[in-house]
């Protein structure tokens, strides 16, 4: 447990107007900025995101690569970059489709604004945890 004070910085935007978020690592060696709105916000229960998460499920959001800038040192396993000095995940770099994947627990603001519309791999699912109203339910990867 911690006791990281509740965190509502105020949206800000660049100077086009897009929506800009932040976020990073625990102890702030790395962070990063995120322009714009997400192209898809999910939650997935595969053993891969649960192993590599060490959480029981991943929430994520992927934006295009030319929406993400990154300051700080990583080292990076399989694609998903952590930061060397305290062990958080902050990105993921999809070569295959050019986007950039950010775990929701990585964001600044905390509670944020984006809601899951998809669960994948839902056979997965803890029976603790309860599907996610209106968003779209998928055995395994979503379509
Ligand atoms: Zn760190
Ligand atoms: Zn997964």
């Amino acid at each position: 447990m911690s006791d990281y004070p509740v965190l509502r910085p105020e949206p800000r935007a660049d100077v086009g107007g897009e929506r800009l978020r932040q976020g990073g690592c625990s102890c702030g060696a790395v962070r990063f900025t995120l322009r714009g709105e997400p192209l898809v916000v999910g939650i997935c229960h595969c053993t891969e995101c649960r192993k590599a998460t060490g959480a029981v499920a991943m929430a994520y959001a992927d934006w295009a690569r030319d929406a993400f800038t990154t300051t700080g040192e990583v080292r990076t396993h399989r694609g998903r970059s952590f930061c060397p000095a305290c062990g958080s995940r902050v990105f993921h770099l999809a070569e295959r489709d050019g986007t950039v994947e950010i775990l929701l627990g990585a964001l600044d603001e905390a509670p944020g604004d984006l809601r899951p519309t998809r669960e994948g791999w839902i056979i997965r699912r803890e029976p603790w945890l309860a599907p996610i109203a209106g968003a779209g339910q998928f055995d395994r990867d979503p379509a």
